[in-house]
C-alpha cells in the first residue's frame, strides 16, 4: 500500500464511524482502490452514477476535510465511473446557466446539502430530505418541516430544490414564501388575472413553501393553496413546507389544509447542542477562504457557548468576531472575541431580563388578581380555584411572548408541552363563549399593561 492508499483507508474508517451504518455500506463500501492520482488530484472509482452523484453532492467536503486533517495537505478527490477512465478524462460541465437556473426556481444557489452540518437536532430531518430530495414525490409528501427561528428550516428546503435542479436541470422548481404568495395571489385576483396565477403555480414539479405559518387568517388565499396543493399531490408533484410549529399547533389555518399536511411526513429541528455549534462554525470558517487558518478551540467554544438558539445569530457572532479583528488588526483571542461581541451581548442580557421579568409579573399579576400564592399557581394543586388561573397565566404568556409551550411548562413547575397547548387551547377556546373569563382576562391584561 502506498501512503494515498493508507490515507484512504483512514478516511473510509472516519467515515464509517461518521456516519450510519446504511449509509456506510451504500456509499463508502464500495470504494475500496485509488485508481490512480495525478497532480495531487486522487481518482476513485464509483460503482455506479447514483453514487457517484451523491458523494459529489453530499460527502466531498467531509472527505476533503478528512484528507487534509490526516495528511495535512489539501488534496483533490475525483469519483469517476470506470468508463470515464479514458486517457483523457474531463470533467462534465453542466449545459445551462446556473445562475438562470437558481433565478428561476427562486432558490438561492448556496443553500446546499454539503454546507448544512449535520449533528443530533437535525439528523433526522436532514435525512429525510435528502431522500426527498433524491426520490421526488416518493417517499414523504408533503415534507413538512418545523422547528424555531434560524435552524435551517429554509436552508433544508431549498438544498432540495437545488439538489433536484442538479440532477434534472429541467425539472420545476418553484420555491415561495408564504408571505409572497399570499401577496402574488391578491395581486393577480385584483388584476383578474388568475390565469397567470394558475400557469405559474399549476405547472410546477416541486413546491417549495416556506414559513406557511404566515397564512394563518389568510381565508382566501388558503383556500387557493388548498385547491393547488391537491392539484399538485394528486399528480404526485413533491410538496415541501415549513412553518415555526407542528401542523396540529398552526393558527387560524384552516383544518382541511393542516390535515393534509399530516399524511406527509413532519420533521423537526432543534437547537443543536454545543459540540454541533462549534461544527457549523468550524465549517463557516472554512468556506471563508480569508480565514482559512483554524481558530482557536477556545474562541469557537466561546462563542458557541453565547450563542445558543439560532445559528443564524451564531454566524453573524463569529462575523462579527472576524471583522473586529481584522479591523483592528489584532490577534483572535477569547478575550477579543469578548470585546467585539459585548454590544450583543449586552442586549440580550438586557432582553432575557425583561422577559424573564414579564413572565414572573404575569404570574404575579393572575395570582394576585385570583387571591392565590404563586407557588400555588405553579404547583400541582387540582382544585379548579388553582386550575384556571394556572391555565389563563399559561395562555397569557403564550399570546404575549410565542415561546415554545415547552418553555412556558417549565415556568410552571416543569408540566410537559401537550399540558401547556391544551391548557392555551381550551382558555382559547372558553374566552369565545364565557363572557365572565372574558372579562376577567381583559382586566388581568390591563392591569399587566400598567407598568
Ligand atoms: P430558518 O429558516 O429555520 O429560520 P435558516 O435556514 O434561514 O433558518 O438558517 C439560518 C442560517 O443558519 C442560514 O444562514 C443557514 O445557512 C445557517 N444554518 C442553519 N442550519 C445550519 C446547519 N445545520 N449547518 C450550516 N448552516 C446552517
Ligand atoms: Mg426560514
Amino acid at each position: 500500500m502506498n501512503n494515498y492508499d493508507i490515507l484512504w483507508q483512514t478516511i473510509l474508517s472516519e467515515l464509517e464511524q461518521t456516519y450510519d451504518e446504511d449509509t456506510f455500506a451504500e456509499v463508502f463500501e464500495p470504494l475500496q482502490n485509488i485508481h490512480q492520482v495525478s497532480n495531487n488530484v486522487i481518482y476513485i472509482v464509483t460503482p455506479n452514477e447514483f453514487i457517484k452523484n451523491r458523494i459529489q453532492r453530499l460527502y466531498l467536503s467531509k472527505i476533503q476535510d478528512l484528507a487534509l486533517k490526516n495528511s495535512g495537505e489539501t488534496l483533490r478527490f475525483k469519483f469517476v465511473l470506470e468508463s470515464e477512465l479514458e486517457p483523457e478524462y474531463d470533467i462534465v460541465t453542466p449545459d445551462l446557466d446556473l445562475e438562470n437556473r437558481y433565478r428561476l426556481g427562486n432558490l438561492n444557489g448556496s443553500f446546499r446539502f454539503d454546507n448544512f452540518v449535520v449533528g443530533k437536532s437535525n439528523m433526522f430531518a436532514f435525512r429525510m430530505a435528502m431522500k426527498v430530495a433524491d426520490q421526488p414525490g416518493v417517499v414523504a409528501n408533503p415534507l413538512y418541516i418545523f422547528g424555531d427561528v434560524g435552524l435551517g428550516k429554509t436552508h433544508l428546503t431549498q438544498a432540495i430544490g437545488n439538489y433536484i435542479l442538479d440532477n434534472n436541470p429541467h425539472a420545476n422548481v418553484l420555491y415561495v414564501k408564504a408571505d409572497s404568495f399570499i401577496e402574488d395571489f391578491a395581486n393577480l385576483l385584483k388584476r383578474q388575472q388568475m390565469d397567470d396565477f394558475h400557469a405559474k403555480y399549476r405547472d410546477i414539479d416541486v413546491l417549495l413553501v416556506d414559513d406557511i405559518q404566515i397564512m394563518g387568517g389568510a381565508t382566501k388565499t388558503q383556500m387557493e393553496f388548498f385547491k393547488l396543493f391537491d392539484i399538485l399531490y394528486q399528480q404526485n408533484k413533491q410538496i415541501v413546507i415549513t412553518s415555526d410549529k407542528p401542523a396540529s399547533e398552526l393558527k387560524n389555518i384552516m383544518s382541511r389544509l393542516t390535515s393534509r399536511f399530516e399524511v406527509g411526513l413532519s420533521v423537526d429541528i432543534q437547537v443543536p447542542d454545543l459540540e454541533h455549534r462549534i461544527e457549523i462554525l468550524k465549517r463557516k470558517l472554512s468556506s471563508e477562504t480569508s480565514h482559512a487558518e483554524a481558530m482557536d478551540h477556545e474562541v469557537l467554544n466561546f462563542i458557541a457557548s453565547s450563542f445558543v438558539t439560532n445559528i443564524r445569530e451564531l454566524e453573524g457572532a463569529l462575523k462579527r468576531v472576524l471583522f473586529y479583528a481584522l479591523t483592528n488588526n489584532i490577534d483572535i483571542t477569547v478575550e477579543h472575541a469578548q470585546e467585539a461581541l459585548e454590544p450583543l451581548l449586552k442586549t440580550r442580557r438586557k432582553s432575557n431580563q425583561l422577559n424573564e421579568n414579564n413572565y414572573d409579573r404575569i404570574q404575579s399579576v393572575v395570582s394576585d388578581f385570583y387571591g392565590i400564592s404563586i407557588d400555588d399557581l405553579i404547583g400541582k394543586k387540582r382544585h379548579s380555584k388553582y386550575v384556571i388561573p394556572r391555565h389563563i397565566a399559561m395562555y397569557l404568556i403564550k399570546s404575549n411572548h410565542n415561546i415554545p409551550y415547552k418553555s412556558i411548562g417549565s415556568l410552571f413547575g416543569d408540566r410537559d408541552h401537550s399540558t401547556v397547548l391544551t391548557a392555551c387551547e381550551k382558555i382559547e377556546n372558553e374566552l369565545k363563549q364565557d363572557k365572565t373569563l372574558k372579562l376577567a382576562v381583559d382586566t388581568i391584561i390591563k392591569k399587566l399593561n400598567q407598568v
